[in-house]
């Protein structure tokens, strides 16, 4: 990342294109946004329009000061206090009571507001010039796996937006943890890098939406967007799970079916098993262990797999606990749900 030089021009353009209604892309250290002025009706609209978005998916409003929290949102309780104080900036996404300053185009029409606070530099510089408060999902066209590198953004959105700022790699690679306050009790609705175990050591209990990591049929999710198809690469995604040795073979025998049918195959794997993959395409997304480099990876290689125009995925699976738990949200919304115990 090139955190210490952030070309100021550059920067002052951005937020005058967000200012005056228009969409710039750009690095966050989650994954990149697609950013407008969250204050103006208008901007979000457009923002739905560039992505293929639905308007009911609400979109989260980007902060680059606490004091800017209190004037988009019709109170801060203390739980947020303490959350702001320990995650902020940072992957952390809160939702409030929304304030009358906030358009119902930018909430999907909902009472409440989703709010962040970005760590990257480019990100907190580009908010502050662009008037303090950026709406900006990921900068994806709607369904596709969210961008980690300036390329796969302008992939999906060149001449849609007026600036894409290159930022290089992101360093978290999953979206945001989101966090309701407006319940009784916190709870989860998306899970990302700040797990709930960091949240609770700083609030008693956090619950989590039970949609996680299953495909509830009866059970809308509460965070609106999770209901829809996600993250998903253009090849046909299956997760595996089971023992080392039987998911190889499953895998390797699938696959070279499928290889006679005439299809391109590929295999997210990892460290320890790329090496014993026959098949078009394989890709490692890091050791077992390391979580972090798979939370990173993990959205680049459904993007590599496009690029190599696979048409059928299958992906081992990963413990669910810790960050695990967000990695696997992602692949089982990837794969539709799609996963074959062996
Ligand atoms: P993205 O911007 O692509 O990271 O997606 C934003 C996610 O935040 C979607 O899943 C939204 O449904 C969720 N979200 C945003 N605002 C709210 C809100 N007020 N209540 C519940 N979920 C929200
Ligand atoms: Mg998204």
């Amino acid at each position: 990342m090139t955190e210490e030089y952030v070309d100021q021009a550059l920067i002052r353009e951005a937020g005058r294109i967000i200012r005056e209604g228009g969409l710039v892309a750009f690095p966050t250290e989650t994954v990149y946004g697609l950013g407008g002025d969250a204050l103006n009706p208008s901007s979000s609209k457009k923002i739905y329009a560039a992505k293929g978005r639905p308007s009911d998916n609400p979109l989260i409003i980007h902060i680059a000061d606490l004091s800017a929290l209190s004037s988009i949102v019709r109170e801060v309780p203390e739980s947020a206090e303490k959350l702001a104080l320990r995650f902020w900036p940072g992957p952390l996404t809160m939702i409030f009571h929304k304030s009358e300053r906030v358009p119902f185009e930018t909430t999907g029409g909902l009472d409440t507001v989703a709010v962040r606070m970005p760590s990257n530099r480019i990100a907190q510089e580009l908010i502050r010039a662009a008037g303090g408060y950026v709406a900006a999902p990921s900068a994806n066209r709607s369904g596709r796996p969210s961008p980690t590198i300036a390329k796969y953004v302008a992939e999906d959105l060149e001449g849609r937006v007026e600036m894409i700022i290159d930022g290089g790699d992101v360093e978290i690679g999953l979206e945001s943890t989101i966090l309701d306050l407006t319940a009784d009790r916190p709870m989860i609705l998306r899970p990302g890098y700040i797990t709930r175990q960091k949240l609770e050591e700083v609030l008693y209990e956090v619950e989590e939406d039970s949609t996680i990591l299953k495909d509830d049929c009866g059970q809308a999710p509460k965070a609106p967007g999770m209901k829809y198809r996600h993250y998903a690469p253009r090849g046909e995604l299956t997760v595996v799970k089971g023992t080392e040795e039987r998911v190889v073979r499953y895998i390797n025998e699938h696959c070279h079916t499928w290889h006679g049918n005439n299809k391109k195959t590929g295999v997210i794997a990892t460290d320890e098993t790329i090496s014993l993959y026959h098949v078009d395409v394989c890709r490692s997304v890091g050791g077992r262990a390391d979580e972090e480099t798979i939370a990173r990876e993990l959205y680049r290689v459904l993007r590599e797999f496009d690029d190599e125009k696979v048409e059928v995925i299958y992906a081992e699976a990963f413990d669910d606990s810790g960050i695990g738990q967000a990695i696997m949200n992602r692949l089982l919304k990837a794969a539709g749900y799609r996963i074959i115990s062996v």
